[in-house]
């Protein structure tokens, strides 16, 4: 079977995780916290980064931590992960859905101020499968109505605009480290950003809200939302090695391309000018008479021991998050799939999925 995803684990994970294991620093507290925060702050070019237990509660922290709540919206793309907008529901707040780009799945900037209402407080647009949202934009409307940002970044470590790191863009960036993910501590998440007393905001939340100066007074309801020191130490390994895995993604994305890019019924990711996409997830979309067939072909490809998955179903088109729907997200969410997309994959197992879909393709 060639996997969709799996992560690469070398002899320097083994290391550190064993030196944190044996080290008798197991929970929260240890070195290897404070060195995976200092790390990924710096390579995300932001003053801090928090370590959180998953990206799903990084994201619920991150709209905590601007009390963000009950009356409140939050504006999110339709094409998105559930914790996206679950996120925003944990706080009381509710999401509005806007409808995405086709090329870059992303949430479409020029539909956002007509979702706008005396109520919005933030938008959280979302870099998926690896694309980066278009933040200049962004910023720009959510400074015309004062609106935080919060970017969902889960998928994106390692994307760029203009040479700046995804997650640094919005007042605060949120990563997740689940074992599908750019790089994983098995479960587990990151918040960045710059502002001081955001970030002691955040770090209180966190952990129960104990005050800083007397030991079990809390001034207010907290969570246990902490990474512990073995998954940090994970990270570490991972993120030493954040330059050869997004090397290596570039190159399946080439491998892919060379040989299914001239398919006239057939899209891969397209990036836009100026963006760097990390590839989280080779994309397919199938076109034409092809559009209708996409769940034909994901069963096709298990046949041939091939794994791949559905793109995500648009939020509004759940039970939990029904609403108008959305043209684009609704289109593109039907005809599109991922493909096998790991640092271990090799060219010869690229070649097979690429001819599986080729034959699937010239017999339907
Ligand atoms: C993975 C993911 C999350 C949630 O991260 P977890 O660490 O699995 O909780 C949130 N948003 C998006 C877009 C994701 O892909």
């Amino acid at each position: 079977m060639i996997p969709i995803s799996k992560p690469s684990i070398t002899e320097k994970e083994i290391n550190y995780v064993e030196d944190a294991v044996t080290s008798g620093w197991v929970s929260s507290l240890g070195p290897f916290v404070e060195e995976f925060e200092t790390m990924f702050a710096q390579y995300c070019g932001c003053k801090h980064a928090i370590t959180v237990a998953n990206g799903t509660v990084g994201l619920h922290l991150a709209l905590m931590s601007y009390d963000i709540g009950a009356g409140d919206e939050v504006i999110v793309p339709d094409l998105t992960f559930v914790a996206t907008a679950n996120a925003v529901r944990y706080t009381g707040a509710t999401p509005i859905l806007v409808d995405i780009e086709s090329e870059t799945l992303c949430i479409d900037v020029n539909k956002i101020e007509s979702a706008i209402t005396k109520d919005t407080k933030a938008i959280m647009p979302v870099h998926l499968y690896g694309h980066p949202a278009n933040m200049e934009a962004i910023r720009f409307i959510a400074d015309k109505y004062g609106l935080v940002i919060i970017e969902d970044a889960a998928e994106a470590l390692g994307a760029t605009i203009g040479g700046k790191n995804v997650g640094s863009f919005g007042n605060i960036g949120v990563f997740s480290f689940y074992g599908n993910k750019i790089i994983t501590t098995g479960e587990g998440g990151m918040l960045v950003l710059n502002d001081d007393l955001l970030n002691d905001r955040a770090r209180l939340l966190r952990d129960h809200a104990m005050s800083k100066t007397k030991r079990y007074w809390h001034e207010s309801v907290g969570y246990n939302y902490r990474m512990t020191n073995i998954q940090a130490a994970l990270g570490v390994a991972q993120l030493e090695r954040i330059e050869e895995i997004l090397l290596k993604r570039r190159q399946i994305f080439e491998w892919y391309s060379l040989r299914l890019a001239k398919n006239p019924n057939i899209t891969l990711n397209r990036t836009k000018k100026g963006y760097i996409n990390c590839y989280w997830l080779i994309c397919i979309e199938l076109l034409n008479e092809f559009s209708g067939v996409r769940d034909e072909l994901i069963e096709y490809l298990k046949k041939a021991d091939i794994d791949s998955r559905p793109y995500f179903y648009p939020l509004s088109s759940l039970p939990m998050y029904k609403s108008h729907n959305c043209s684009v997200s609704d289109q593109v969410s039907s005809r599109g799939l991922n493909l096998p997309t790991f640092f271990d994959i090799t060219e010869e197992e690229v070649d097979i999925v690429a001819n599986t879909i080729l034959t699937f393709l010239s017999k339907s």
